[in-house]
């Protein structure tokens, strides 16, 4: 019996982000539908909405677990407009952060969706760190990125007063905006478009055929239902989940995730001045994603962080948070201990960090020398979907494959956000490839 105010086809209102009520429906309103999306998240909702952009007649099917999107990685980030200084030249992250961060740019100013080009400098600390940042500035370079300087320090002072450091580069069209926003716009299109989009739904299976057929079940009322639907085309955007979605199609997968929550401090609002944009370390080029980094909000806050430490649940976006399933995927995992043995130093190194606030206060006055640990107020928590292989090295770029009528997006770490316009023109030329 399904409880009344959830029956099939219901359409429900649901407050966002900016407290616009948006439509989404508590069911599948269909049986049968051309292609159905997995996952709410920025690049689901990106992908939905270039496929109807290009084939307006589909009928198109978001499913989202939760009871709203961008509930996860969409929600809970740094909000950086990426330029592309980091990523190999040639890689699908290059291609699409170059491009995505034009088009996010645009695509903000066009919805009237707040955003700021207020400019980044990547901070060298002393000598070690030169040979790092000039390649970095290669790196930028050959990848195309518009306006790089590399600066002294007189001009560094000039952009951050607060800031140590000999040497730096400067990125004047970093921006920064709120990409549950833009994940809330892009919803707002599938639906315009004719599209669906249906949360508190997740897929438990899919079943591969001439049709594929899910296997839903309602997560959004304590009675559950269960329901199957047809889909002639599935595309998986499951982030933190999206291992398990390509597992239900392809069992030789050999992509593990290993999610890693992030913590991020806040500073006290009468120190905010320490701050003026986006400083950021040398990343280290075997974990890019390691270094915290100061961020300031469309709001005035400012963020530091987040470090990187693995997380025991899938979405753990607490220390205490435990999932026996999650965490024994990546025990018995090989890619996990062959990455564990390499850089157990690094890993501890987080740990302390993670649960000693003097010693992540140590780790942010090298950047900010007269930040003090009274400056810093606890602030959120993100989990990225850090993808690993058996071999235990982590996966750089930006996966998406097919088998079939199935493709899976089984990496979409930052800069995704940043790209989701240009990633889900990359997925759908996949899928029109693998549907054909
Ligand atoms: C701490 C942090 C900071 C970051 N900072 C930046 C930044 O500054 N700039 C930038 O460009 N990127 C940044 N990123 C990366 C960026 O947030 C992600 O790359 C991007 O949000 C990925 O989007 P997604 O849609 O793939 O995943 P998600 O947003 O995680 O969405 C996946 C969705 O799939 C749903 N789902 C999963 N399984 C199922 C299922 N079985 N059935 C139904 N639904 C399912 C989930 O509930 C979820 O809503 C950051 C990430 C983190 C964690």
């Amino acid at each position: 019996m399904l409880p009344a105010e959830r029956g099939p086809g219901v359409r429900y209102t649901i407050p966002m982000t900016n407290g616009v009520h948006t439509q989404f429906s508590t069911r599948p309103l269909l049986q049968r539908y051309d292609l159905a999306v997995v996952g709410g998240g920025i690049v689901g909702l990106a992908t939905a909405r270039e496929f109807l952009a290009r084939q307006p007649n589909l009928r198109v099917v978001v499913l989202e677990k939760e009871p709203t999107i961008a509930s996860h990685q969409s929600g809970h980030n740094s909000g950086v407009i990426h330029t592309g200084i980091y990523y190999t030249p040639g890689s699908l992250k290059a291609q699409a952060c170059v491009a995505g961060h034009r088009a996010m740019l645009d695509f903000c100013q066009e919805r009237g969706i707040p955003f700021e080009r207020c400019g980044k400098v990547i901070v060298a600390l002393d000598e070690t760190e030169l040979p790092r940042l000039e390649a970095l500035y290669q790196r930028g370079i050959a990848n195309g990125v518009q306006g790089l300087e590399m600066i002294d320090p007189p001009r560094l002072r000039e952009i951050e007063p607060y800031a140590a450091g000999i040497k730096a580069i400067y990125s004047p069209n970093t921006g920064i905006t709120d990409f549950a926003r833009v994940a809330q716009a892009y919803a707002e299109d599938v639906l315009q478009h004719g599209g669906e989009i249906v949360t508190g739904c997740e897929v438990g299976a899919i079943r591969q055929g001439q049709t594929a057929v899910l296997a839903l079940r309602g997560t959004a009322s304590a009675q559950g239902w269960q329901q199957e639907i047809q889909a002639r085309f599935v595309i998986t955007c499951g982030g933190l989940h999206s291992d398990r979605l390509a597992r239900m199609t392809c069992r030789t997968t050999d992509v593990q995730i290993v999610p890693f929550r992030g913590d991020y401090y806040v500073l006290r609002p009468e120190k905010r001045h320490m701050v003026h944009a986006l400083i950021y370390p040398v990343p280290d080029p075997q974990f890019p994603f390691l270094g915290v980094h100061f961020t300031r909000l469309l709001n005035g806050e400012v963020w530091a962080g987040p470090n990187a430490v693995l997380a025991f649940a899938r979405e753990g976006y607490r220390r205490t948070d435990l999932d026996l399933r999650a965490l024994w995927e990546v025990l018995r995992f090989s890619g996990f201990w062959k990455l564990a043995r390499k850089y157990w130093r690094v890993g501890v190194q987080e740990m302390v960090r993670d649960y000693v606030k003097s010693a992540y206060v140590r780790t942010l006055q090298r950047y900010l020398p007269e930040l003090r640990a009274d400056d810093l107020l606890p602030g959120p928590s993100g989990v990225r979907a850090q993808a690993l292989a058996s071999d235990g090295r982590l996966v750089d770029d930006f996966l998406i494959v097919h088998d079939q009528n199935v493709v899976h997006v089984q990496n979409a770490p930052s800069p995704a956000a940043t790209s989701s316009l240009v990633i889900a023109r990359m997925i759908v030329d996949e899928a029109q490839r693998a549907f054909t």
